[in-house]
């Protein structure tokens, strides 16, 4: 079973990543990783790209699609299937994709989207403050003072948030997401192997759902 994973910055897709190799010990490809362990074991592709990085520029698409194609056509990803997780970005990494399975005789049956609204995500994300003084960190909602406005540790009033937790950041940053997700949400809608999972819902019951879908196909 091959899959794509996809969902906007704290929709819960880590956490539903974890869940999906536990339960099907498929093999989860994340960009990031797959970036860090070719430049590691310096595989020629991985070289290729840590030439771009060390210049301090972009690594193009090209090595990014030879980089995956490099990582699906080993040994593990044959017997135990692969989970994309950051790959494909865009329409052409889409394409090439398509492509790469196609070289190495694979099949992508699934994409994944846990799906939640922004507005949701912005609340989530940009819940965080910190005490001026002590430093300590709360959250609006998962983890706020236990009297209003009254840091637990060291007793201020005065609090901030980070740059990265501000409610405006937040929203332009799921807003860059949102625009590069759509038009591969339509691709795959598309292709028929589209699938959206209401992340909205516990933990546990995203993965239900997940499961539900991913039962039909394993
Ligand atoms: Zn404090």
């Amino acid at each position: 079973m091959n899959l794509m994973l996809m969902g906007l910055p704290g929709a819960g897709k880590g956490t539903q990543a974890e869940k999906i190799v536990d339960k099907y010990h498929i093999i989860h490809i994340s960009t990031g990783d797959m970036f860090r362990e070719a430049m590691a074991n310096e595989t020629p592709v991985g070289l290729k790209a840590k030439g771009f990085i060390d210049k301090g520029e972009l690594v193009p698409d090209e090595v990014t699609n030879e980089l995956v194609k490099e990582r699906l056509g080993q040994d593990d990803v044959k017997q135990n299937g692969y989970m994309l997780d950051g790959f494909p970005r865009n329409l052409e990494q889409a394409k090439a994709l398509a492509q790469i399975n196609a070289d190495l005789g694979l099949k992508l049956d699934a994409v994944i989207d846990i799906d939640v609204d922004p507005a949701i995500l912005v609340e989530r994300l940009s819940g965080r403050f910190i005490c001026k003084n002590c430093g300590a960190t709360y959250h609006k909602l998962n983890h706020p003072t236990k009297v209003a406005g009254v840091c637990d540790r060291c007793g201020s009033h005065e609090f901030y948030q980070r740059e990265d937790d501000k409610p405006e950041t937040v929203k332009n940053r799921l807003a860059v997401n949102v625009k590069m997700n759509t038009p591969l949400i339509d691709f795959y809608q598309k292709d028929g192997i589209l699938h959206r999972i209401d992340g909205d819902q516990a933990i546990d019951q995203v993965f239900a759902d997940v499961d539900t879908v991913l039962n039909k196909i394993y």
